[in-house]
């Protein structure tokens, strides 16, 4: 057993701070969006690292039902989730 269970709970959503492309339309809200000048459309990220579109106080996604594809294929659990959350020295 690991001594501390992988969960967003006690994660600070780590992986809200990765880049996230926008590959399908999912309905995420124009002001979350950014886009290059190639016309790429990431999630708009603030000066503290994380997604926008994330709750500063609860760690929560403010827009989950919108969510883009690559935020609902993210895996808790995953070789990726566990590399974010050793970054921010979780584990
Ligand atoms: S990095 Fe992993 S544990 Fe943390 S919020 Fe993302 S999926 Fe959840
Ligand atoms: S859209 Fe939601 S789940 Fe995706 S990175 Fe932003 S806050 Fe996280």
């Amino acid at each position: 057993m690991p001594e501390t269970e992988v969960t967003c709970a006690s994660c600070q959503a780590c992986c809200c701070r990765l880049e996230v492309m926008l590959i399908t339309d999912t309905g995420v809200p124009q002001e979350h969006i950014s886009e290059d000048k190639w016309g790429a459309q990431t999630m708009r990220r603030l000066d503290d690292g994380w997604c926008s579109a994330i709750d500063r106080k609860t760690f929560l996604c403010t827009i989950y039902e919108q969510r883009p594809w690559i935020c609902r294929e993210f895996e808790m659990g995953s070789d990726e989730c566990l590399d974010e959350r050793a970054m921010l020295g979780k584990d």
